[in-house]
């Protein structure tokens, strides 16, 4: 979908000029990301082999290409993201602790000097928080 300049400007700051997911503060060519995918046919699955990788699974959804459902998000999540579903991502991202101790000798050892410490925090996307806030408020 083609977003008019001041739809984009709108959506910039849908949560204060941040990233709908991470929370950065939006870099000049950031993405307009759609929140559920306008294309819906790629999952995370688990292979025969063991190995999860995005799986192609169903057709496109067309009627997710409107500006309600449209998120401003920074390129490394948006690229991230892709045409997952949002918990499928999700799951996705609190994985990769997993596959850093898996295949990465270089994260174990700087782990084992201390200098990460895994937190076992679930995935929590600044949206998220943001509507928790204007809840409270
Ligand atoms: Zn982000």
């Amino acid at each position: 979908m083609k977003l008019s300049k001041k739809q984009r400007a709108e959506l910039r700051e849908k949560f204060g000029g941040r990233c709908a997911y991470c929370g950065c503060e939006l870099p000049e060519r950031w993405h307009a990301d759609h929140f559920e995918p306008a294309r819906r046919d790629l999952e995370v699955r688990q292979g025969a082999d063991g190995v999860r990788r995005l799986t192609s699974v169903g057709t496109g959804r067309p009627e997710s290409n409107v500006i309600e459902n449209m998120m401003p998000a920074c390129p490394p999540c948006n690229i991230s993201k892709s045409s997952m579903p949002l918990e499928a991502w999700r799951r996705w991202i609190a994985g990769h602790v997993n596959s850093l101790n898996q295949y990465h000798p270089i994260y174990r050892l700087a782990k084992s000097y201390g200098l990460i410490v895994e937190t076992a925090e679930p995935v929590v996307f600044y949206f998220d928080k943001a509507s928790q806030a204007q809840r409270q408020a």
